[in-house]
């Protein structure tokens, strides 16, 4: 209001003045910085059509860093001629040009970091491990061969069998019975002839759930540190082992 007040009541110079001073004052405070702007507006709208000094708006362009050519060229009469801009509009042009450049190279910059992370799935895509005949299952400890199983890039390996219920005690509910579901889809399609897509997307969707990550290397096993070591089910029966 104070602002407002100014404009109606002292002469055209010092109102400029103090609305300058006033905004300056003001937009720091201001974290708004569409507030900030609409301030520095009203100071050169009234700079331009008050005082009708393109001179002295084209200083207040350059002392004002939140205000382009563009957001004060509306309040311009028709007859001023682009001599008056030149500079303005050069100096916009430029900046423009810089921030573009800025742009172009952050988006070389993505392009690059997705080229690499194509090449590193595709790396992952064809990375193979060697098994033995004697390599055994880390959790069974029986030979690994003579399942189904899943090894994983750190080399540990484990029958899809033993898997399935330590993978299902580190899911949630409706994680454990979408794993079932699958499992049954897999095995009930193997029986009933389902055909080699829909199979191969059931085995697809089971191998993200028990394959994405290592049981021993994972996230899994950092999330299991605040777990006991034995569940509480089976405490009972562990002590008496140790008896
Ligand atoms: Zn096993
Ligand atoms: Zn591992």
């Amino acid at each position: 209001m104070l602002l407002w007040d100014c404009t109606k009541n002292q002469s055209t110079m010092l109102c400029w003045s103090m609305w300058s001073w006033h905004v300056r004052l003001l937009a720091p405070k201001l974290r708004d910085e569409e507030m900030q702007k609409k301030l520095w507006l009203k100071v050169a709208q009234h700079v331009i059509r008050k005082e009708n000094d393109i001179a002295k708006a084209m200083k207040f362009l350059k002392d004002c860093s939140i205000l382009k050519i563009e957001d004060i060229l509306p309040f311009f009469p028709d007859f001023a001629t682009i001599d008056h801009f030149k500079d303005a509009i050069c100096t916009s042009l430029s900046e423009y040009n810089a921030h573009i450049e800025e742009l172009k190279q952050e988006m070389q910059g993505a392009t690059d970091s997705a080229k690499n992370i194509r090449a590193d799935i595709q790396e992952i895509r064809n990375k193979y491990v060697m098994v033995n005949s004697d390599t055994t299952c880390e959790l069974c400890g029986s030979r690994l061969l003579v399942q189904g199983f899943y090894m994983f890039p750190c080399h540990h390996a484990f029958h899809k069998d033993c898997l399935i219920p330590e993978v299902m005690r580190h899911m949630s509910s409706e994680e454990c019975s979408e794993l079932e579901r699958l499992l049954s889809e897999e095995s009930s399609g193997s029986r009933e002839g389902a055909t080699a897509m829909a199979r191969s997307s059931t085995k697809a969707k089971i191998d993200s759930m028990l394959g994405s990550q290592c049981l021993y290397c994972g996230d899994v096993m950092i999330m299991s540190v605040s777990q006991p070591l034995v569940p509480p089910e089976n405490l009972e029966k562990e002590l008496l082992n140790w008896k």
